[in-house]
């Protein structure tokens, strides 16, 4: 993203009509505009065919249309297919085409990185690089959406980053995505995925919208939840299950909690006990994720039978449960494998050095001298 331009991306329709009235241009233009942005899918200004050429002009000394650029795309072997955008400051992200009986579905990144420094999780390892803008957020559906040519019936915001970190932004991307002149996607088929910040998701339930909020559980216990999430050492699952009533009284939406199961960690009895304890009274769906192997971590999930055998348990106790289909492990495409690394011809590539020597070799372009690093 250029410092000195604005997203012209993250416009709502109604920002886009007062854009036109400033501009001196009849009301119909921000319709034509906002046809190009979000149901053409264009990525510049000179596609725009039916814009006057003053107009073009005149948007494009005062906005961009944030570049999302597709790097590599690979596929796996169930036909899950994992992008590396490139961002206009070299920052790289991922997102994930799933295909599923219902239609195709999107996993987006909300951030560049992470903060919330979960330790199952890949995509946290190097820390938060910064949010993406709505654009960037934009941008992963309609390239995705047109390099395969078939209409993105979901999208699901559980790529790299935490969503509620970036409120605002990822709120006007729902919006947008939900724009009949766009990709009309409808809120119901909108899943956010949060760690748990209470004051966000208290905002978020004033929002009034029809998107269904995800909250990464993993433990039933604070003791156990602080072990992996170091959100837990702030928020306690009181506070936490507090807000998630506050929410479903606010909307009445079922809740949906993730729990990633972890051999001979969070798989006993014990633990469905204090799941059925902690989930009384909501409106709540699990889904299980059997915990998808990190590099750098040594987690592992317990056996198929053994994951079965945790669903029945909470079945026999009236939980709502199912078990997410891992889609896309071997191309480290499964939840929380997401860490900007690409199997090239070369081998590995980690975008973070992508990332890292493109900057340098900027610096280096701009100074005239060698930066090492
Ligand atoms: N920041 C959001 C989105 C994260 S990814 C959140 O915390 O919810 C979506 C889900 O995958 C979350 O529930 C996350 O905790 C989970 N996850 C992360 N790493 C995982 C791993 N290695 N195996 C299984 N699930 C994982």
């Amino acid at each position: 993203m250029s410092e000195m331009k604005k997203d012209i991306r993250a416009l709502s329709r109604a920002e886009m009509e007062d854009l036109m009235k400033r501009l001196s241009f009849e009301r119909f233009r921000a319709d034509q505009v906002f046809d190009w942005l979000h149901g053409k899918l264009v990525s510049d200004f000179s596609e725009m065919k039916n814009v006057p050429g003053k107009l073009k002009e005149a948007l494009s000394t005062e906005y961009e249309i944030t570049p999302v650029k597709k790097e590599l795309v690979q596929e796996s072997s169930d036909g899950t297919r994992k992008y590396l955008f490139r961002m206009a400051d070299d920052q790289m992200i991922e997102s994930v085409l799933m295909r599923y009986e219902h239609g195709l579905s999107i996993c987006v990144s909300s951030q560049a990185g992470c903060r919330m420094g979960c330790r199952f999780c890949a995509s946290t390892i190097g820390g938060l690089c910064r949010n993406l803008a709505v654009g960037e957020l934009l941008g992963q559906v309609y390239e995705v959406s047109k390099d395969g040519g078939e209409r993105i019936s979901n999208v699901v915001i559980m790529g790299t980053g935490e969503p509620l970190d970036n409120y605002r932004n990822v709120l006007t991307f729902i919006r947008l995505l939900n724009e009949e002149r766009g990709l009309h996607i409808s809120q119901r088929n909108i899943t956010l995925s949060t760690c748990g910040l209470p004051e966000k998701i208290r905002a978020l339930a004033k929002e009034e919208l029809q998107i269904t909020l995800a909250v990464s559980l993993h433990a039933a216990t604070d003791e156990k939840r602080r072990k992996l999430m170091p959100v837990a050492d702030s928020v306690s699952l009181k506070e936490l299950m507090a807000v998630c009533h506050e929410y479903q009284d606010a909307g009445g939406r079922r809740l949906t909690f993730e729990y990633s199961l972890i051999a001979g960690f969070n798989d006993t009895d014990e633990d469905v006990r204090s799941l059925k304890a902690l989930l009384s009274g909501l409106n709540a769906h699990v889904n299980l994720i059997p915990v998808n192997p990190v590099r750098e971590r040594s987690f592992r999930p317990p056996d198929a039978g053994a994951v079965r055998a945790f669903q029945n348990k909470l079945e026999k106790n009236h939980i709502n449960v199912t078990i997410r289909r891992e889609l896309g492990q071997d191309i480290d495409g499964a939840c929380g494998q997401l860490r900007r690394s690409f199997k090239t011809a070369e081998g590995v590539c980690c975008a973070e050095d992508l990332c890292k020597n493109r900057y340098r070799q900027k610096k280096e372009h701009e100074s005239g001298q060698p930066v090492f690093q």
